[in-house]
């Protein structure tokens, strides 16, 4: 009988620990497939381990990212999970493992919902010009006019392609609402109560939940003493005379999310509200709404 390849057993035992939430598990599970993509006989069986070791490293970096966050850590807890942002868009590119791809795919669509729940709107964002740079599979000292033809973040052999910028020169700094990467936040004394409003609910990192941005009409009787001719209290920058006071209430960002029940959790018909705090005392800013779902 033929042994199995690693990159098979490895596959299985992912599947059979999805959800395990120890990092040391993951860390030690992303060691073993390195080490046996030393030993791989051919291509296909590199790029599989590639994959089942980028899958543990990705998975690791979730899991860095909600412990930092359930410490607090926000910040460093926003990096970690750019970083895995970035892990699993690496293994959507390279879909080795077919039988994996929903997990990924889930995994990448958590990461981004938990990005959804910071405060962070505006980053500054550094543009690069790359006159030449050294490909990391061939060694070949590329520029723009004559590339070597691997591309970046592709995987070959079992090995990711990325490049040693040799010369770069800077183009400009922007301020911007979707940057390709997200570290750069323009100042850090934000709020983060929406973030700590899901991990006070959640019951571990893999626990389903979903949730999204709406808007939620604030009456005006909170706001009675806001002055007519002042900016509006929903952020548009109008006058609060021309922007919402002729409507029936003042448009706040609201944040909806749907929780798995589990035991210990207020059912599904009880709605925990949770009003929030804005930037002037006692006015009402954002609202979180939680409903918890049984069956899920
Ligand atoms: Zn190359
Ligand atoms: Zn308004």
């Amino acid at each position: 009988m033929r042994r199995p390849l690693a990159s098979t057993v490895l596959t299985t035992v992912i599947r059979d620990s999805i959800d395990r939430p120890s990092l040391t598990f993951w860390r030690q599970l992303g060691q073993k497939a390195r080490v046996r993509k030393g030993g791989a006989a051919d291509a296909v069986e590199k790029n599989r381990l590639w994959f089942v070791g980028a899958y543990a490293h990705a998975t690791e970096l979730y899991l860095d990212a909600y412990r930092k966050m359930g410490r607090g850590a926000f910040y460093p807890g926003w990096c970690a999970l750019e970083d895995a942002e970035h892990a699993f868009a690496r293994l959507e590119e390279n879909p080795f493992i077919p039988e994996l791809s929903v997990w990924v795919r889930q995994r990448a669509d958590l990461v981004t919902l938990w990005q959804s729940t910071f405060p962070y709107r505006h980053f500054i964002s550094p543009a690069m010009i790359y006159k030449r740079w050294e490909c990391s599979i061939c060694g070949k000292q590329s520029t723009p006019v004559d590339p070597c033809g691997h591309i970046p973040k592709r995987v070959y052999n079992g090995e990711m392609c990325f490049r040693r910028i040799l010369e770069a020169h800077p183009r400009e700094m922007s301020i911007v609402t979707d940057p390709v990467q997200k570290y750069s936040v323009l100042q850090l004394d934000y709020r983060y109560d929406t973030v700590q409003y899901v991990l006070d609910l959640l019951q571990g990192p893999f626990h389903p939940w979903s949730g999204e941005w709406t808007y939620k009409r604030h009456l005006h009787t909170k706001f009675a003493d806001h002055p007519h001719d002042d900016a509006c209290p929903c952020d548009s920058k109008l006058r609060y005379a021309e922007c919402c006071l002729p409507t029936e209430g003042v448009r706040m960002p609201h944040f909806q999310l749907e929780v798995a029940w589990r035991p210990g959790m207020p059912s599904m018909d009880d709605i925990i509200l949770l009003p929030r705090r804005g930037r002037e005392e006692g006015t009402e800013d954002r609202t979180v709404r939680a409903v918890a779902l049984r069956g899920r």
